[in-house]
């Protein structure tokens, strides 16, 4: 089935109280247990890229394997880039269709914390995305290199104006959870009543590892939405590797590899289960909005160019570099009819509805369509199509 908007999604965990497992994947093998345990539970899902563990080109030849898998689901599924700092990386993975991103300031001071998170929160709904920031740190990611990596607290006194400046969708909060192993952690669970009194908006928990399942349900009872969850699934992944190792001190890799998509499986199935998502596929398959590509289709056809005026086809390559640099255009295909001499179309694919909007709108668009419709064509026509279910 196509993408589920993220922001629906944790609405709907939100208003029934439970949490989606955002489970942080490295590779097909993550990616293929934590989908077997969704479909196997009915539970919606989010593929959780962290951007500090690819390197750039890394992550972007994985997310075209995530989307394709997550297409295949028959469970909802929104794909999401955790911790990202870079406001240019943030709108090449949109524009791959990735739904939701992480923006990750939460080590700079709050007034630039909020500007940074604000001005990619504008991009990135734009393109139809869903957006997370942090108040406070929680330790153990750290990303900016500007600020340190010590814990920080989420202060209630501040969310709501950072959640207002921002306009971020789903806010992810420090109440003493920690990123990796942090078995015992405590929780400061006041502060996230106080937080969660003080907006009204899906919270995250990072770190989800480290928590007991009493902690779990406490969270989730107090906003909590969404708990990233990748420690636990790289552990049992190691278990796995180290039995096999110890059973055969030979064994290459496929040997070594053996099985680790079953410990995935196993341990996102606990997972979902004590987060109470599991089952609810079908709900939110019924009641969230799914974010399919749209097309923007224009054909034209060329006369006897104007005398002094370049050939339509080096206008037409400049048309593509300069539309594909729209925020949300997945890609743009131009092309010449092999049947009709003269007539010629563009394709610009759009990650969802709303970036086809704002491409229709955008300024640079309006330009470059009316210098073609305008200067080169004879016959213009262009729209937005989208798939037929
Ligand atoms: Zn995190």
């Amino acid at each position: 089935m196509p993408l589920m908007d993220l922001n629906d999604m944790l609405k709907h965990a939100y208003r029934h109280r439970y949490a989606v497992g955002s489970f942080g994947i490295d590779d097909t093998l993550f990616m293929a247990g934590v989908l077997q345990a969704a479909e196997e539970t009915r539970a919606p899902v989010v593929l959780n890229l962290i951007a500090t563990h690819f390197a750039e080109d890394e992550l972007e030849s994985f997310i075209p394997l995530v989307m394709q898998a997550a297409h295949t689901a028959t469970v909802p599924v929104a794909i999401n880039v955790d911790h990202l700092s870079d406001g240019a990386l943030a709108q090449r993975v949109m524009s791959m269709g990735c739904n939701g991103i992480m923006i990750d300031h939460s080590s700079l001071r709050f007034s630039e914390n909020v500007g940074r998170t604000a001005e990619c929160v504008k991009l990135a709904h734009q393109c139809g995305v869903t957006v997370e920031g942090e108040l406070g740190h929680v330790p153990g990611e750290p990303v900016d290199g500007e600020g340190g990596d010590e814990q920080i607290l989420t202060s209630a006194g501040e969310v709501k104006a950072y959640v207002e400046r921002t306009g971020i969708d789903c806010l992810a909060v420090s109440v003493g959870n920690v990123h990796g192993h942090a078995k015992g952690s405590k929780m400061d669970l006041a502060r996230l009543v106080r937080i969660h009194q003080a907006v009204d908006i899906p919270l995250v928990l990072h770190g989800g590892t480290g928590l007991t399942l009493e902690q779990y349900r406490k969270a989730i009872d107090n906003g909590v939405a969404k708990i990233n969850y990748y420690t636990g699934l790289a552990d049992a992944i190691s278990k796995r590797i180290k039995a096999n190792l110890a059973a055969d001190h030979r064994a290459v890799y496929r040997d070594l590899m053996h099985g680790v998509t079953e410990n995935v499986r196993a341990e996102a199935v606990r997972c979902i289960k004590s987060w109470r998502s599991d089952g609810r596929a079908a709900e939110v398959s019924a009641q969230c909005r799914a974010v399919g590509e749209v097309e923007y289709v224009a054909t034209l056809a060329v006369g006897n160019t104007a005398s002094g005026k370049p050939g339509i086809e080096p206008v037409l390559q400049e048309a593509q570099r300069s539309l594909a640099s729209i925020p949300g255009v997945a890609r743009v295909s131009i092309g010449a009819s092999r049947t009709h001499a003269g007539r010629y179309c563009v394709i610009v694919t759009l990650v969802n509805e709303t970036a086809a909007r704002h491409f229709l709108e955008s300024q640079r668009h309006r330009q470059v369509t009316s210098k073609l419709a305008l200067s080169y064509a004879t016959d213009w026509s262009d729209g937005l199509y989208v798939e037929m279910d």
